[in-house]
């Protein structure tokens, strides 16, 4: 059976196609013309609490909570799959819920958890017995794997798939009373050993566990496989369309099965689609765990990750991520999207929202030799040239400055437009300044400090004589900037498909040894020193920007670099309409 076969060599370009096109929301209005489920739209998001949400999950979540937000009336609950208690813990829980929250999506009271149906399922699951349609298997696991078969070669009955009611009532019955150890027996449909889909072959419906559950504790000591629960899950909440990933497409027969055997009123219908690939990154949440539990990364909330509260954390906005979860759309082949591409909607709706601000990433010292030595100048500078209602603030401009060090160069090459020796370049908002004079290292020849001369016919950064310049740099008044530290961040992996490795390796051998850049000594406008978490700002000219919510303080201020300004997507973009 294909399970999850991908194609990370697939590029899939953006559609810009409005949502409302896509072939799930057509089904969905075509059942409504035809008044299935009495006009009812309800859908839900049902993450396995085993892990942090991450951009994958953002596209399911934005997809379900979209389309019931579509429709009068049309509702979406938030289901916790928790059928595996062994994995599962109460941090993801509340992860989870404040992730979707923050995302923007409510559930309202429509909170549900698949353990809260555990009885209601142990009674299907004896009326499948009843019915003659399941049996209690007393095979080993490898021996139900043995008789299995595989693809190409069908299954073998086992042994025990004749027992009579009688007798799997009673079994049954004593492996919730806790009689029996781990893996004495199972309970499993009674369907077809010789189907094509794997599925189909008796699967596994009850195991016998003894671990407690973050819920029920240890009242079970029995736990339904997730097959079962989930289908079952969907039309006891009265699910209308069960939409998930193209994965479970052979799982769908299994759970048609069960809900026709049961004769359920309620029938949700399942609809596939393709999950979401990103290159450079890895989606599994199994994998994600891997890199937390290994110290690869600093947490689930590490900014590199791609969960979503390591999106946060590096200062995405929701807004960004929905609005390329709807771009991207919604499709039944499984492809990877160019990461560029997120970072362009992210681009996008920061460019709107973020204030400017001036920060000196790798500071070179600037003496303006005739500017009085006490003299502070207050001098204004626009929020947000994108949008005028954000205002203005002032800036200090003071005899000592810092600008960045990349910003001068003693022998310049031909097109080199910023500072170098008799050079004349504007400081934003402030004045023009020429470089008079250099002072070196004695030691390693490396330029310490610039001292210039400024127009004082040019401020606000024009010349009154019309005097034209051609490179403009940012800066910060020595005596008035805050020292910050500020974390530029890579691709975590330096391959498209991370799973690309050598044969004998794995995914964490594709890890980007540089994923994390440390600055230390930046110097950053003194408004900043109280910036909140949360708050990207644009560093003219760099990127942008916002306090680390974890590491950040009043005294030691530290900023992760969102994204840079270089649109890779656009170019790409650019470069697609012209062939
Ligand atoms: P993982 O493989 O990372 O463990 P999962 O699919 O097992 O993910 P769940 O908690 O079961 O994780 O996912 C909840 C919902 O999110 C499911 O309906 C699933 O289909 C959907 N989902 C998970 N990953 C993606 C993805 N990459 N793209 C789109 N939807 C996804
Ligand atoms: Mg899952």
């Amino acid at each position: 059976m294909s399970q999850d076969k991908q194609n990370p060599d697939m590029k899939q370009e953006a559609t810009d196609a409005p949502a409302s096109t896509d072939f799930i929301r057509t089904i969905i209005a075509e059942d409504l013309k035809n008044n299935k489920n009495e006009g009812r739209v309800h859908t839900r998001f049902p993450p396995e609490p085993n892990g942090y949400l991450h951009i994958g999950h953002a596209k399911s979540i934005c997809l379900n909570f979209g389309i019931a937000s579509e429709h009068p009336g049309g509702l979406c609950n938030l289901r916790f799959d928790d059928t595996n208690p062994a994995k599962e813990e109460v941090e993801y829980i509340d992860s989870i819920q404040s992730d979707v929250r923050w995302l923007g999506f409510d559930w309202q009271e429509r909170l549900f958890y698949t353990s809260d149906y555990f009885e209601q399922l142990y009674q299907y699951a004896m009326q499948l017995i009843k019915d003659g349609k399941a049996y209690i298997c007393s095979l080993s696991a490898d021996e139900i794997r043995q008789y299995r078969g595989t693809l190409t070669e069908t299954g073998k009955d086992s042994p025990y798939r004749n027992r009579s009611v009688a007798e799997n009532l009673e079994l049954f019955q004593r492996m919730r009373a806790g009689d029996f150890e781990e893996g004495a027996h199972v309970l499993r449909a009674i369907i077809d050993m010789s189907s094509a889909n794997l599925n189909m072959r008796d699967p596994t419906i009850y195991r016998i566990r003894y671990t407690e559950h973050p819920r029920t504790g240890k009242k079970w000591c029995i736990y339904p496989m997730y097959d079962f629960a989930h289908c079952l899950s969907d039309s006891i909440e009265g699910i209308t369309h069960s939409i998930c990933t193209l994965e479970f497409e052979n799982n769908r027969p299994l759970y048609d099965w069960f809900l026709d055997r049961l004769k359920l009123k309620s029938h949700p219908q399942q609809i596939e689609f393709a999950r979401l690939n990103l290159s450079y990154t890895i989606m599994s949440k199994r994998k994600l765990l891997q890199l937390v539990e290994e110290g690869l990364v600093s947490g689930w909330d590490d900014p590199r990750m791609p969960t979503l509260s390591g999106l946060r954390r590096r200062g995405y906005t929701p807004e960004a991520i929905r609005t390329f979860c709807d771009r991207i759309g919604v499709s039944k082949t499984n492809s990877t999207i160019d990461i560029a591409m997120l970072e362009h909607y992210l681009r996008e709706d920061l460019n709107k929202r973020a204030p400017r601000v001036m920060a000196v990433l790798r500071p070179l010292r600037v003496v303006i030799d005739n500017y009085p030595e006490d003299k502070i100048e207050w001098l204004d500078a626009e929020n947000n040239p994108e949008d005028s209602t954000m205002g203005s603030r002032k800036i200090p401009f003071s005899r000592v400055l810092y600008i960045e060090q990349e910003d001068f160069i003693e022998e310049p090459p031909r097109k080199f437009f910023r500072l170098s020796p008799g050079k004349e370049i504007r400081l934003k908002h402030a004045y023009y300044i020429k470089c008079v004079r250099m002072e070196k290292d004695k030691n390693t020849g490396e330029v310490i400090e610039l001292g210039c001369t400024y127009d004082p016919q040019t401020r606000g950064g024009w010349s009154a004589d019309g005097r034209k310049v051609k490179g403009t740099s940012h800066w910060v008044s020595a005596a008035h900037a805050v020292k910050a530290e500020v974390r530029l961040y890579n691709h975590l992996f330096i391959k498209e498909n991370p799973e690309d490795t050598q044969p004998d390796k794995d995914f964490i051998s594709n890890l980007n040894p540089d994923s994390l850049d440390l600055l230390s000594g930046c110097m950053i406008e003194p408004g900043l020193k109280n910036a909140k978490p949360g708050t990207t700002y644009q560093f003219l000219r760099q990127g942008y920007f916002c306090a680390d919510s974890v590491d950040s303080s009043e005294e030691h201020p530290l900023f992760n670099r969102t994204v840079s300004l270089r649109d890779s997507w656009a170019k790409i973009q650019r470069a697609q309409s012209r062939s």
